[in-house]
């Protein structure tokens, strides 16, 4: 019988040499495993490498593990993904969020003032209070949306996609943080919006890599959901869109803010100046890739 240590050793090496994910990855992803099926935290975890666990446990690890090893996300097959501190749901309708993604958030979290303007130095009077209305276009679970929405609890939050079923997700998960302050709402981009209605800050992280782009058929991505990740010959057909209409939507000053591929930063730094935006920048990732552009109406 393999105690905890024999586990962790053996099944992350054939995890690592199966899916070529480097060793550190691969043991974090057995502990995730372990940590599941065995119901304890990462400290019980590392303090019991003796510890062998029970037939019925065993079981329900082995499948985990089985699936992971044929590619099966590790978001997945747990259920959830941490993102900007918080724990969302995520199913295969929906992106899992990535890390390079907080940088979106953070630079939308800069554009928010604090404390809201009152009407009367220009904030705008709604039913209860004064309104400050950031839109998700394509949320997919929610992250990027309910993150904004958790770290500002005064603004109003719309958040969009064209699925029924990620929709659900990104519900579910506004619940599960009873965050309040965020609306959903089913609409292919803008399609759906009330045209009387402008925003101070558009957010989003559309699909955005070319459909012939052979990482489409590699790692997680294959997993998830296509509407999701690819557009169109040059991966820049729903970006066009977003930035073509997004005028319409915002108010006089508001931010368009938008995640794009390691290589697209010029072209849609161009098509925000096509569409009559200012103050144009793209920001660095982590790994030091221009990852956001943006710019105000
Ligand atoms: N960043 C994702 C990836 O290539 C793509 C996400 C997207 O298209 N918005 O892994």
């Amino acid at each position: 019988m393999r105690n905890i240590q024999n586990i962790l050793a053996q099944d992350s090496a054939q995890l690592s040499a199966t899916l070529a994910l480097d060793a550190s990855t691969a043991r974090i992803e057995v502990q995730c495993l372990l940590q599941r099926v065995l119901n304890v935290g990462r400290a019980w975890l590392l303090a019991h490498p003796e510890h062998c666990m029970d037939e019925a446990t065993q079981t329900r690890y082995d499948e985990l593990l089985r699936r992971r090893l044929l590619g099966e996300p590790l978001a997945y097959i747990l259920g959830e993904r941490e993102f900007f501190g918080l724990i969302f749901r995520v199913t295969p309708a929906t992106l899992i969020p990535r890390p390079e993604t907080e940088l979106l958030v953070e630079l939308a979290l800069q554009r928010i003032p604090a404390p809201l303007p009152l009407a009367e130095e220009g904030g705008r009077k709604a039913g209860r209070g004064y309104e400050f209305r950031v839109l998700d276009l394509g949320t997919g679970s929610g992250a990027i949306a309910l993150a904004i929405a958790h770290t500002c609890p005064a603004i109003q939050m719309l958040a969009c996609d064209a699925s029924a079923d990620a929709l659900a997700v990104a519900r579910e998960n506004a619940q599960r943080l009873s965050i309040g302050n965020s609306a959903f709402m089913q609409s292919d981009w803008y399609t759906a919006l009330d045209d009387a209605q402008r925003f101070d800050l558009i957010v989003s992280n559309p699909p955005y890599v070319a459909v012939h782009d052979p990482h489409l058929q590699q790692g997680d991505l294959r997993f998830e959901p296509e509407s999701a990740l690819a557009s169109g010959d040059d991966g820049l057909r729903d970006i066009r869109h977003i930035v073509a209409e997004a005028p319409a939507h915002l108010q006089p000053g508001g931010w368009l803010l938008l995640e794009h591929g390691y290589d697209q930063a010029a072209r849609v730094r161009e098509l925000l100046h096509s569409a009559g935006f200012d103050a144009i920048f793209s920001a660095h990732d982590m790994a030091g890739v221009e990852r956001v552009s943006g710019g105000h109406a």
